[in-house]
């Protein structure tokens, strides 16, 4: 009796529901000219006009899990020649298997092309603005003002989580670390610590002053916070430098923020004891001269300690900078070349207690 009802129940059900959720699954996610139907992966670019000046094309893919799920937007290559960060998600496009994905991942490992084709650290090269720093972007402004008006509406706009990548640009000695931007909703904030936390890197910057005007976002990761999306930002890699761990820090940690949002099979690996940074403080050279660094990214160092010193062209010691107040070393200059106004060191400040 039991079994014949059963019988008799099922086929209903499958009825009632099978036609929707066929067409659901039918249905193509597409970003710029990628696009991938659900159990597949596609490429293509995002186009960004000419307009006061020359177009772009960004490098798009779209890996569309075979079940249902969330869509998650993986960012990088802001600053092209942060490498870790760009063959990490590199690396990531030809891993990401449709077959294992619960949703939808959308992948853009170099935002800023001709960055990276010119070799041309922390701006593009095309209008000299940092690519992320002008979010939510505009469609009538130079190239890294349209490139960032797509990106947030063809990518942001898209998604429900975030990632934005980052690392040691090509003078930057950096160890690595995450920022988890906190915006005071309760429920996203928990959601985005878990994707902090996840992702496993052990020194995590709380980035509390951050700006709250949706239209006047900044950065990339903020832009997606603002609108509702849990984000977190993650940087690794050093002066140019490909490490193999370092790549596998980003690969591996994505890995794990997919599973903690329930879009890959598996357990997240959570870190257990991260260092949380309160703040960063930067010190700046305030004059040109050759820097001797005493100190390396991932140095801990007490108030008052010497972090290097500066010389004139003829050897003469100009400025030897200090430590404001105790902390880490997150990146300091990696290269011998100061001119006035530049970052010789970033430190982090140890949180008094981590946040709740
Ligand atoms: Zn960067």
């Amino acid at each position: 009796m039991l079994r014949s009802i059963r019988l008799s129940v099922v086929p209903l059900v499958i009825l009632a529901f099978l036609p929707f959720s066929t067409s659901a699954q039918e249905t193509p996610f597409t970003v710029g000219t990628a696009s991938a139907a659900p159990g597949q992966k596609a490429t293509g670019y995002i186009e960004v006009p000419a307009g006061v000046n020359a177009g772009t094309n960004i490098p798009v893919v779209v890996v569309n899990g075979a079940k249902p799920g969330p869509v998650l937007a993986l960012v990088t290559g802001a600053h092209g020649t942060e490498y870790v960060s760009v063959i990490a998600v590199e690396k990531l496009i030809v891993d990401l298997d449709p077959a294992n994905i619960s949703g939808t991942v959308i992948l853009i490992p170099l935002v800023n092309v001709a960055s990276f084709e010119q070799k041309v650290p922390h701006v593009n090269p095309v209008d000299n603005k940092s690519m992320n720093r002008f979010y939510p972007g505009k469609a009538d402004g130079t190239q890294t003002d349209r490139a960032s008006f797509l990106i947030t509406k063809q990518v942001v706009d898209r998604s429900d989580y975030l990632i934005d990548y980052h690392g040691g640009d090509l003078d930057e000695s950096l160890r690595p670390y995450a920022y988890w931007g906190p915006t005071g909703k309760d429920s996203q904030d928990r959601i985005s610590k878990g994707m902090v936390l996840a992702f496993g890197l052990d020194h995590i910057i709380i980035w509390r002053d951050r700006p709250s005007d949706v239209a006047a976002s900044r950065y990339l990761d903020n832009t997606a916070s603002l609108r509702g999306k849990p984000s977190i930002v993650v940087e690794a890699g050093y002066a140019g430098t490909v490490e193999t761990d370092d790549v596998t820090l980003l690969v591996n940690g994505t890995l794990s923020t997919m599973r903690a949002l329930k879009m890959l099979p598996g357990a997240p690996h959570y870190i257990e004891n991260p260092v949380w940074l309160e703040r960063i403080v930067d010190v700046i050279s305030d004059g040109p001269g050759i820097w001797y660094p005493l100190v390396k990214r991932g140095t801990y160092v007490q108030e008052g300690m010497k972090l290097g010193y500066v010389t004139d062209y003829l050897g003469k010691v100009i400025l030897e900078p200090r430590a404001p107040e105790a902390g880490v070393v997150l990146h300091l200059n990696a290269v011998p070349s100061l001119k006035k106004g530049d970052n010789i060191a970033d430190l982090g400040i140890v949180a008094s207690k981590p946040p709740l």
